[in-house]
């Protein structure tokens, strides 16, 4: 097996050019995990030479998307295959609990399953044929792969955001030059390795890690690169659009997001504190679709609050690779940072700090802190405007359904939302009102690889999984043919 102190470029291993490494860290003990390859940009070229000759000449594009789903489906059974140990290299490296990991893998190796299938369809749908206002010309709308895709990932799902762009990348026909997030790198290069040992053919996948300034820009704006996907920060894919704008680049993106959840004051008590913890406590908090400005209606209001500080209280905090541990450590030092100034800024702000915030007093090493709640969070804030990107939830109090819709629609996000209430109408007629690309009624952040995954306004551009995540990799030609017998004879009469 490789070390990590290699990229994997053309279906090899091969250092830097610089040999520069930097360091994953693991967050619960903040100790070296491994020293990892540092790319450049001119690996970047490197890599994206190769997977530029591998689309233009090699034999992938040009495949049956069935024999191209077998190769999906290898790659699905190398990341089953190596599950436990592939969840434990997550949680070492970005700290979430275990059983989470596991759900990650699981899911991961569910989606090149599912695009598998996609793939074989692309065999009997990639041609529809159209009907012509002119009987004369007959047509076919074809979709075939878009090229060369570039795509830059975040920490916080590391083989889960790299399968929901690999997947149906390589299932629409695509070769891709995959750049990791620097804080956790080390499964991207572990699906190198198993998509090595699924006879992918060298250059359709190349992984490279680095920093975002050096490796991820040089990646945004290299002209080999056809399509790129991003998933990160608004600052950063505000970035990566401009790099795309100069060569007019086909790109999507999946930005941030603060999103609402309305709980209307039918609701059972519990499964509404059950369903806020998990939308913002779940994988630290650190979830671009997290649930975190919480709207409750006034009935309910401070008896659902006594619930959530109660059950909050009780989560246990800890390394996730422990036994019964409900919230490991955020991600790095320097998100913990931001995530304790949000917290310091909510105060600041006027804020009522219900609970948590400090660090567990049974954890002296690590990037842990206590999950927070926020209640009397005005409107203005900004911790009820922005992303905190960690386990720190806002409520605030609201009267009446239109009030509710206009404090949720009221941001410059628009991601996901929830709403939960026993008025089932209510709830279909308030998911229909809300702005934003994923609505849960009465549950908050479950996901499934068949459905539509993206947002709206600032939250990002396009969509992930199910068809329309292959459609981000295709596109779409039309071929028309003159079938009469007729001449033109628009200049020869
Ligand atoms: P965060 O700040 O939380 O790490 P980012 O959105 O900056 O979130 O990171 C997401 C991904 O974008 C990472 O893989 C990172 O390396 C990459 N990245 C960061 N800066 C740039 C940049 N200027 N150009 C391209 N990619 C970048």
């Amino acid at each position: 097996m490789k070390s990590y102190e290699q990229l994997f470029i053309d279906g090899r291993w091969v250092a830097p050019v610089n040999r520069g490494r930097f360091d994953t860290i693991d967050p619960s003990n903040e100790e070296v995990i491994a020293s990892v390859a540092a790319a450049t940009a001119e690996d970047i070229d490197i890599a994206v030479r190769a997977a530029r000759k591998a689309f233009d000449e090699g034999p992938w594009p040009r495949m049956r998307g069935a024999e191209r789903a077998a190769v999906l489906r290898r790659i699905g059974k190398g990341i089953r295959d190596r599950l436990q140990e592939l969840a434990e290299i997550e949680v070492r490296d970005n700290g979430k609990p275990l059983p989470e990991a596991l759900w990650d893998l699981g899911d991961a190796a569910g989606c090149f399953e599912y695009y598998a299938g996609l793939a074989e369809k692309l065999d009997e749908h990639a041609e529809t044929p159209i009907t012509l206002s002119d009987d004369r010309f007959s047509s076919v709308a074809r979709k075939e792969p878009v090229g060369v895709a570039g795509a830059i990932i975040p920490w916080n799902f590391p083989m889960l955001m790299a399968a929901w762009k690999v997947a149906p990348a390589l299932a629409a026909g695509c070769t891709m030059v995959l750049k990791p997030s620097e804080l956790t790198p080390l499964t991207a290069l572990e699906l190198a390795d198993i998509a090595a040992n699924a006879d992918l053919p060298p250059g359709v996948l190349n992984v490279v890690t680095g920093l975002g300034p050096d490796a991820g820009a040089p990646l945004s704006t290299h002209p080999g690169i056809d399509k790129l996907a991003f998933t990160g920060s608004v600052p950063t894919g505000s970035r990566i659009m401009h790099a795309a704008a100069r060569d007019i680049k086909n790109v999507s993106l999946e930005l941030g997001g603060k999103s609402p959840f309305i709980v209307f004051d039918d609701s059972d008590i519990d499964a509404a504190v059950e369903w806020i913890m998990f939308g913002i406590f779940w994988n630290q908090g650190e979830v671009c679709s997290a649930t975190s400005r919480v709207l409750v209606q006034r009935g309910i209001h401070d008896r659902l609050l006594d619930r959530l500080k109660e059950e909050t209280r009780k989560i246990t905090i800890g390394n996730g690779l422990k036994d019964g541990v409900l919230l490991g450590p955020i991600v790095s030092k320097g998100q913990l940072d931001k995530v304790r100034d949000a917290v310091e800024r909510g105060v600041r702000e006027g804020a009522r700090l219900v609970t948590g915030g400090g660090r567990p007093a049974h954890l002296d090493k690590g990037y842990f802190m206590e999950p927070v709640v926020f209640a009397n969070v005005s409107a203005d804030s900004w911790i009820w405007n922005e992303e905190i990107f960690g386990p720190v939830v806002c409520i605030r109090a609201f009267d009446d359904e239109a009030e509710a819709v206009r404090s949720a629609n009221d941001s410059r996000f628009g991601l996901a939302a929830a709403v939960m209430s026993r008025d089932l109408a209510r709830c279909e007629r308030v998911a229909r009102a809300l702005r934003a690309g994923i609505v849960w009624i009465n549950c908050s952040q479950p996901t499934f690889t068949e459905a539509p995954w993206g947002g709206y306004k600032q939250s990002g551009i396009g969509r992930e999984l199910g068809e329309w995540g292959l459609n981000n990799y295709l596109e779409t030609k039309q071929i028309t043919r003159y079938d009469s017998d007729t001449p033109w004879g628009w200049y020869i009469k």
